[in-house]
């Protein structure tokens, strides 16, 4: 029998996740801010206006929240997912979170008889619109089992990387060296533009050459269309880094490049571009007009 299908957090990366599971199966979502539930379910979606009208209906949970904050909220909150638990619902965690709430939540769910999948992604939201995430996954190989097919439909890479808390901790690891690339990224393309260097120049030896990555990729194109709208924020990006800081404090591992690259990006943030996309990082040398 299908399982029945659940989605909460509908932002830049759930709603188009969220969209296409609804390709090929019935799905009850909720979102905190109404509209874009609405507009999901203007397109077939089930309407839910708590995460605990998703729990009732589901028996496969998927979240997608910003951060440790918003997913205690959507779990342990008034009307929250664990209020309606029961034996056998899984939670499928998309959300780049602490790799100790996820432990702490999955304990809490396995205490109803549910189990807890830690499924964070790569890719961005491109990735996430055109279903080529990379999703890795702690669990048990169980739930595993139970998930994969519809991972799938949102994933190009689908992994099972160990048990709960491992996904979260092979993110936030990914994520740390993502955030030096693009810092770096950003860092060099700056002194080439100042060296009096052509952004095309740049890109067709730098995308060719060992200096390639993904992020230079994405310098290169923000600062050619001047387009900062957030893909993936300042504010998760600094989330990011503190998690990886967390990680690292946790098992004594010092991550020098890691603190410095935390207070860069505070100080970026504190700037006011909290809401822009990471790669306005490039703006913090202001461009020269002599
Ligand atoms: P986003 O567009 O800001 O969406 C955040 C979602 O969380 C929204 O649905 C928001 O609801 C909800 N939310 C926030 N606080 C909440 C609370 N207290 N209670 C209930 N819901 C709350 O962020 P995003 O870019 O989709 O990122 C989501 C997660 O994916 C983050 O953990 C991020 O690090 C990770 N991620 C992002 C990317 C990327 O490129 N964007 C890539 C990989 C992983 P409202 O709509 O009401 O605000």
């Amino acid at each position: 029998m299908a399982e029945r299908l659940g989605f909460i957090g509908l932002g830049i990366m759930g709603y188009p996740m969220a969209a296409h599971l609804l390709e090929h199966h019935p799905v009850k979502v909720y979102n905190r801010s109404v509209e874009k539930a609405e507009r999901l379910a203007a397109k077939g979606a089930k309407l839910a206006y708590s995460p605990r009208q998703v729990t009732e209906a589901s028996d496969i949970i998927f979240v997608m929240v910003s951060d440790d904050q918003a997913l205690k909220s959507v779990m342990e909150g008034k009307d929250g997912v664990i209020s309606a638990m029961s034996p056998g619902q899984i939670i499928v965690d998309h959300s780049t979170v602490s790799v100790r709430l996820t432990e702490a939540l999955g304990a809490r769910v396995a205490e109803k008889g549910g189990h807890w999948c830690d499924a964070p992604v790569t890719g961005g939201d491109v990735g996430a619109q055109n279903a080529t995430l990379t999703i890795m996954v702690g669990s048990e190989s169980e739930s595993y089992r139970r998930i994969e097919p519809y991972l799938t439909l949102m994933g190009k890479l689908v992994m099972h990387v160990g048990p709960t808390g491992k996904g979260q901790a092979l993110k936030v690891v990914s994520n740390l060296v993502s955030a030096l690339n693009l810092m770096a990224a950003a860092e060099g393309i700056r002194l080439g533009l100042e060296a009096g260097l052509s952004l095309d120049a740049l890109e067709a030896v730098m995308t060719h050459g060992t200096a390639r990555s993904f992020e230079v990729t994405k310098i290169v194109d923000r600062v050619r269309q001047h387009d900062f709208n957030p893909g993936f924020s300042v504010a998760n990006r600094l989330k990011d880094l503190d998690l990886a800081l967390a990680l690292a404090d946790s098992l004594g591992f010092a991550a020098p490049l890691g603190a410095s690259a935390q207070a860069l990006f505070a100080a970026h943030k504190a700037l006011g571009f909290q809401t822009q996309d990471e790669s306005s990082y490039v703006l913090r040398w202001p461009e020269r007009h002599d």
